[in-house]
């Protein structure tokens, strides 16, 4: 998530109005996580917030999480976990870093990596239609694209010259 990522923010997988959609789990079988840089992210924020943070107050784990969605399978599987805790009463049961003001992460420069790596499919075709866009024009890319698809884009390119 990116202030400055106008799909992100305000054209979420194209739909005209949505936002954060892979930071809010609503009522998909969705999970955030697996959070492999669990630990590391934890030291980020306690350097950001200048205090203790206990690992629990950012992430729930496999018992938590299994009990908490028993209806959805993803929430089911101990790999998936630890994952983001989320506003349970937030209608759109987001990660707690989510602000739904701004419409982005609070906390996007020291997000974690699954965060970072991660590609929604709506963002994956549009950097793949771009690239195969002749008439594209390079100007209007970094106003157009949030910092995701830019390193996918930058990934696909990576690959086509391998
Ligand atoms: S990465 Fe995809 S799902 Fe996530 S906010 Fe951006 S457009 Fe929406
Ligand atoms: S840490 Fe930020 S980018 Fe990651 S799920 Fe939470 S709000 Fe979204």
């Amino acid at each position: 998530m990116n202030k400055n990522c106008e799909i992100c923010s305000n054209e979420c997988c194209g739909v005209d109005g949505q936002h954060g959609s892979c930071c809010s789990i609503e009522d998909r079988d969705y999970i955030i996580g697996k959070i492999d840089d669990a630990e590391d992210f934890l030291l980020r924020l306690e350097s950001r917030f200048g205090r203790k943070i206990k690992h629990e107050e950012i992430f729930i784990d496999y018992k938590e999480g299994k009990n908490t969605f028993p209806e959805k399978a993803s929430w089911q599987k101990e790999r998936h976990y630890p994952c983001m805790r989320l506003d349970l009463n937030h209608a759109r049961k987001s990660c707690i870093f989510y602000n739904h003001v701004v419409k982005a992460c609070s906390i996007y420069d020291i997000r974690p990596k699954t965060c970072e790596k991660f590609k929604c499919n709506f963002l994956i075709e549009m950097g793949e239609k771009e690239e195969n866009a002749s008439s594209f024009k390079s100007e209007d890319r970094e106003t157009l694209l949030c910092s995701k698809s830019k390193d996918r884009i930058e990934a696909l390119k990576l690959l086509k010259s391998e």
